[in-house]
């Protein structure tokens, strides 16, 4: 059996109607586009310009020809980024344009290869990439992050399956899992904005200063900057335009207070970073900093990721998902942030969003940095949520609220 075009269209439509709202006009950039699956992008790029697209710019990616790199290309080369794409991005930001980023790569694809390669080629990736994200973290352009399976993320997943069934098989959760199975998603996408409003309109109303986590192995107080705006689903661009950064996203989040963090937490799931897997970590925090740490696997990854630079060591975001969200109940481990995070409370090492502090997108970078938004070249979520986690929040008075109790929203 197949996977039908008509599952693909259906696809195609929900991230271009409802995720970046491509607007009639608009020029669409599409980052990280898996050679193996040209047959969906050609039904993207036709949808896109149903809708009024001006252009399409599709930037290729294949596991295969990057492993390549990793392994032929001379030692000094990871320093380089073909900036020929940031640059068209930066010029397509300040034109007004929309932006996808496809996720779905092997995130084993780098294992074996030298850890320096892949620490100078993420921190040449995320300097050529930090002007145009200066936009996105500003939600000042119209984007979205969604997933497109490739066989050795397939096979990762469903390592039993046959390389076709494990593929078709991971299509039909991110299907079920956008909604997609249900009779009207649209509809299905926009009850579901109503209830995560709920919550975010009640967690911005209490202003807690703190949240402080409970769970095996996690005894952490994070604090909250004064007026941070906790937001989930949907988003919207100055000119008025509503997207859906992430598809799917079942989070609500806003940033933490980047010297107010400390005490010890315990990941729950897997982290994959750049094609290489963290496992089994505790980070110490003192005063907002990660003073200590250890790890199961990949114990040199964490620690090059918290090198990479001041922020890397610093908290950016607290998202509370709870622990029956559908991508939790699915069951499985999906090596994939988009979809972990989705299944879990989770925190993020490095750069904070600028639009979770009230009037953050007029602030100066050292009005920002004194309010306690980080700042750094990364952004990465790591789950820490469990049926275990307990999260009070504290008022202003000093007194404590249940936030999360056994996993699952307390109010
Ligand atoms: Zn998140
Ligand atoms: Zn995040």
């Amino acid at each position: 059996m197949k996977t039908s075009n008509e599952k693909l269209q259906a696809y195609a439509e929900l991230l271009l109607r409802k995720g970046v709202n491509l607007q009639a006009g608009q020029r669409l950039f599409v980052r990280k586009a898996p050679v193996e699956q040209v047959e969906f992008m050609r039904i993207l790029a036709q949808t896109a310009y149903r809708m009024g697209a001006r252009h399409v710019e599709i930037f290729w990616a294949d596991d295969r020809i990057t492993r390549t790199r990793f392994e032929l290309a001379p030692d000094d080369s990871f320093n380089e980024y073909p900036t020929h794409q940031t640059e068209a991005m930066v010029e397509g930001a300040k034109r007004g344009d929309a932006f996808m980023a496809i996720t779905g790569a092997n995130p084993s694809l780098l294992d074996g290869i030298d850890s320096r390669r892949v620490a100078d080629a993420v921190r040449a990736e995320n300097q050529a990439m930090s002007e145009f994200r200066s936009y996105s973290m500003r939600n000042a352009v119209n984007w979205l992050v969604a997933a497109v399976p490739t066989s050795g993320w397939a096979r990762t997943v469903f390592p039993r399956l046959a390389p076709e069934k494990a593929v078709q098989r991971l299509w039909e959760h991110i299907f079920r899992l956008c909604r997609l199975d249900l009779d009207d998603p649209i509809e299905a996408w926009e009850e579901h904005a109503t209830e995560i409003a709920g919550r975010t309109d009640y967690l911005n109303a209490r202003q807690y200063q703190a949240l402080h986590y409970r769970g095996p192995g996690t005894d952490l107080m994070v604090g909250l900057p004064e007026r941070h705006q906790w937001h989930g689903v949907g988003s919207r661009t100055p000119k008025g335009v509503e997207f859906i950064p992430n598809m799917p996203t079942e989070e609500v989040f806003t940033l933490p207070h980047s010297r107010r963090v400390d005490g010890t937490v315990t990941a729950t799931r897997p982290l994959a970073i750049s094609g290489r897997t963290i496992d089994g970590f505790t980070l110490r925090f003192e005063g907002g900093r990660v003073v200590d740490m250890s790890a199961r696997v990949g114990e040199d990854s964490l620690r090059e990721t918290l090198e990479t630079d001041p922020g890397a060591a610093r908290l950016g975001e607290v998202a509370l998902v709870p622990d029956s969200s559908p991508v939790s109940r699915s069951g499985l481990l999906f090596h994939n942030t988009l979809f972990d995070e989705n299944a879990s409370c989770h925190l993020a090492l490095g750069r904070a969003y600028r639009f979770c502090l009230a009037d953050g997108e007029q602030l100066s970078g050292d009005e920002f940095a004194g309010r306690g938004g980080n700042s750094s070249m990364v952004h990465y979520d790591f789950m820490i949520g469990s049926a275990e986690l307990h999260i009070d929040g504290e008022t202003a008075e000093g007194s404590t609220e249940a936030v999360f109790r056994s996993g699952e929203w307390a109010f």
